[in-house]
């Protein structure tokens, strides 16, 4: 199926979430996450309409943005190696797993500008996965106020793979209070508005706990 196809049928999954939610879809941004497809095939996802493309590895990342023409902006969101950040981070628009200390360094040390980042939580806290406890990660925040490299713009997770939807609202509620604690905190660096969370088969969950950026791979531009 065309892109533009499945498109409109998750666009109407979003607007009937939104709905239930009160809230507006102008507020919910696509990040196309085209990691499986051919560069033909994230060509289409552009030409579509699309304007948030993501890939989740450094190789992936640069050849799809020396490639793809339009005006996209670019996502990282996997976990990116310390080593590797020289190779990406000056075209990266948006990193969604920024979530130790050795990487802000990195990025700190390599980034010509700004890069606005979400930190990675592992609300579930399963054990193969990246990012903070939720615990540590509102102390994480504030140590990087040292690095003006970085501005915070949110947070991001993944649900745990489950059929159960009320685990997953659960961990997408957590991520939701933890957002508005920081936020409280009025801190100049992490104005943490954003919420990244949501895939294929979870995004309408993450619209109605908030989510500002859900990341759709294989049901938008396929697997
Ligand atoms: C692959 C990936 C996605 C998209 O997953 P789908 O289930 O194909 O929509 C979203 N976020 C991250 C971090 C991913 O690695």
């Amino acid at each position: 199926m065309k892109v533009s196809e499945k498109l409109k049928v998750i666009n109407k999954d979003i607007q009937a979430a939104a709905e239930r939610a009160g809230r507006n879809t102008a507020d919910i941004n696509i990040v196309a996450v085209t990691k499986y497809v051919s560069n033909d095939r994230t060509q289409e996802a552009v030409d579509a309409g699309l304007v948030h493309l993501g890939e989740n590895r450094p190789e992936g990342f640069k050849e799809k943005s020396e490639t793809i023409s339009g005006d996209v902006n670019w996502h990282y969101i996997g976990s990116l190696q310390s080593r590797k950040v020289k190779n990406v981070i000056n075209e990266v628009d948006f990193l969604h797993s920024l979530d130790r200390i050795s990487l802000a360094k990195e990025i700190q040390k390599r980034a010509e500008k700004q890069v606005p980042c979400f930190i990675q939580v592992n609300v579930s806290g399963e054990e193969q996965k990246h990012g903070l406890s939720p615990e540590n990660t509102s102390q994480f925040v504030e140590e990087l106020a040292n690095y003006d490299k970085i501005k915070v713009i949110g947070l991001m997770t993944m649900a745990p793979l489950t059929e159960d939807k009320e685990v997953i609202r659960s961990c997408f509620k957590q991520l939701a209070e933890l957002r508005k604690e920081i936020a409280a905190k009025n801190l100049q660096h992490a104005p943490c508005t954003e919420l990244s969370m949501g895939m294929s088969n979870d995004f309408t969950i993450a619209i109605e706990e908030g989510a500002t950026y859900i990341r759709i791979g294989s049901s938008l531009v396929g697997e």
